[in-house]
């Protein structure tokens, strides 16, 4: 009979845990597929669908190799909080000492820790996923005003020997950012990601009975396109390395209609639920890039950057700065989302393709998260909460941790400064530099104050200017000002006109 149990979460589906090297009746784990953790926000279809299809699976390989487990399917409970129902069960076995991994999100570890209060007995195990721990995070950046990523990636770069020869970093350089900005040439052809194919069919089916509130659609249920399996990550990602690494670095900022994920690696989601590891992923991805001569630099230390180095970096940014950061609006926007950020219905050719991609796919690179959704965001000043929710419930590899600190970080300044050295805003020059999306396009481009001209260009001028306070003494955007100071008081004015007229009819765009 079981003492203790062991609360496995969602996203925590790590085999190689060390709860699992060996069998233990004393043991009993527990899943719990949640009503509240379905409904908190509306998540889209697939994520949710997603999430318990690796949950079920994962399950079944442990009792498999004979863990005692208790698995709480969606219909089986109507209570809401992951803690209520964790508590009902331990109850029910008899059970007052629970072990939890360290959850991920503030929210959920603040709810389970509060069954201490009602007289379990609750320790709390390391998830054995991350490169570093929040206390590296402390010590580099204790004491700072704002935090570097590139110290971050340098330090952990470092440590780990990854992309290192004799102590300097491979090639010479640390960070080739500048060799990922390539436009995709006319003509080019991305060839077809390996998706993988389950058959959810019956989890669909429960989730709709469920009715948890839901966005986005799931075309072919007995054809499900993300990974729920550690194998079918894993494929995912070899396949990756043949078609997509090597032009990953070149195309690594570009965006295209034509294809919905690029060269990108597709294995967020995965990652972020814990079927493989950050650590094993640089380590292939480094080994490939050293026996393969046909995989670059830039596309190596470009990809190892962006896990090694963003995601290793946005955790410890997260654990550093929450709860605070959850209500940071440093712009003290207050605007509503468009209703056409939940159907894609828009004119702007850039956002009704990267919304309508996110409804189908539950996925967008980050240049589309960051430069054309966040932009317009940015840009037209929507209130960083709306912003955040959009984003948790849109995108199948959202967690907060990792969402929030992208989203209201990153993309939208919304904490002033700790994470980005300036806004991330551009206007219809960046989409036309970096992709087609201009050339299908009913609006111009290339004007302002036309009947025709892209919103983006004068919300873009209306953004920095309303903001002059808050900015202007930033040295990275000393340009930006100076372009500005030359402009004539009638090209001031009819761009603060047309700005309010494009905020005022923004449902309609
Ligand atoms: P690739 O481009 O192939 O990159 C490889 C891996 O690097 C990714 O799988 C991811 O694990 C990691 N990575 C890349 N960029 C970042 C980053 N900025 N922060 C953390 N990890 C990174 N990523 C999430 O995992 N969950 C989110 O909820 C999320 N929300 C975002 C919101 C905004 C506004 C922005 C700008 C970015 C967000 N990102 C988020 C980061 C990034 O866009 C996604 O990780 C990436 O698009 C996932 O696709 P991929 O696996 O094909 O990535």
């Amino acid at each position: 009979m079981a003492q203790t149990a062991r609360l496995i979460l969602g996203d925590q589906l790590n085999s190689h845990h060390s709860w699992y090297q060996q069998v233990n009746p004393n043991y009993l784990y527990i899943m719990i597929e949640c009503r509240g953790e379905g409904s908190y926000a509306p998540h889209h279809l697939q994520k949710v669908v997603g999430i318990f299809s690796a949950m079920r699976q994962f399950a079944q390989s442990l009792e498999s190799k004979g863990h005692d487990l208790y698995y709480n399917r969606i219909l089986d409970s109507r209570i809401d909080g992951l803690q209520e129902v964790l508590e009902s069960i331990c109850v029910q076995k008899g059970i007052d000492s629970i072990e939890i991994q360290q959850p991920d999100e503030w929210r959920v570890q603040e709810n389970i820790l509060k069954l201490r209060n009602k007289g379990f007995k609750l320790s709390v195990a390391s998830s054995e996923h991350f490169i570093s721990e929040p206390s590296d995070f402390e010590s580099t950046f204790s004491g700072k005003k704002t935090f570097v990523m590139e110290t971050f990636y340098r330090k952990l770069r470092k440590r780990e020997g990854i992309l290192m020869d004799a102590g300097q970093p491979t090639g010479g350089t640390w960070n080739l950012d500048t060799k990922n900005r390539k436009k995709l040439p006319k003509g080019h052809h991305v060839p077809p990601a390996y998706l993988p194919c389950t058959d959810v069919s019956e989890i669909l089916h429960e989730v709709l009975q469920a009715d948890l509130p839901t966005i986005g659609t799931l075309e072919d249920p007995k054809e499900f396109i993300w990974p729920t399996t550690r194998e079918q990550a894993l494929n995912v990602f070899e396949h990756w390395l043949d078609y997509g690494y090597p032009l990953f670095g070149d195309y690594q900022d570009a965006m295209t209609t034509q294809s919905w994920s690029l060269y990108h690696s597709r294995i967020s989601f995965a990652l972020n639920i814990k079927l493989i590891n950050p650590k094993e992923i640089c380590h292939r991805a480094e080994q490939r890039f050293r026996e393969d001569a046909g995989i670059p630099l830039n596309a190596a230390e470009g990809f190892i950057r962006q896990i090694l180095g963003w995601r290793e970096f946005m955790r410890g940014v997260y654990w550093f700065r929450m709860p605070q950061f959850a209500t940071e609006n440093f712009f003290e926007h207050k605007r509503s989302l468009p209703q056409w950020f939940w159907t894609g219905e828009t004119n702007m050719k850039c956002q009704s393709h990267a919304i309508k991609q996110s409804l189908t796919y539950s996925y967008a690179h980050h240049i589309q998260r960051l430069m054309v959704t966040g932009n317009f965001a940015l840009l037209a000043g929507i209130h960083p909460d709306e912003v955040d929710q959009w984003y948790l419930g849109i995108y199948i590899d959202a967690f907060e941790w990792v969402e929030i600190t992208n989203t209201r970080g990153m993309s939208q300044y919304a904490d002033g400064g700790w994470i980005a050295t300036k806004p991330y805003a551009a206007s219809a020059n960046y989409m036309s530099k970096m992709g087609d999306y201009c050339e299908q396009c009913v609006y111009n481009p290339r004007t302002k104050l036309e009947k025709d001209s892209c919103p983006l260009n004068t919300l873009y001028w209306d953004f920095f200017d309303r903001n002059r306070d808050k900015l202007g003494s930033n040295f990275r955007l000393g340009m930006v000002y100076r372009t500005y100071d030359k402009m004539s008081p009638e090209l001031k004015s009819g761009i603060r006109t047309k700005a309010a007229q494009v905020l005022n009819s923004i449902e309609q765009i």
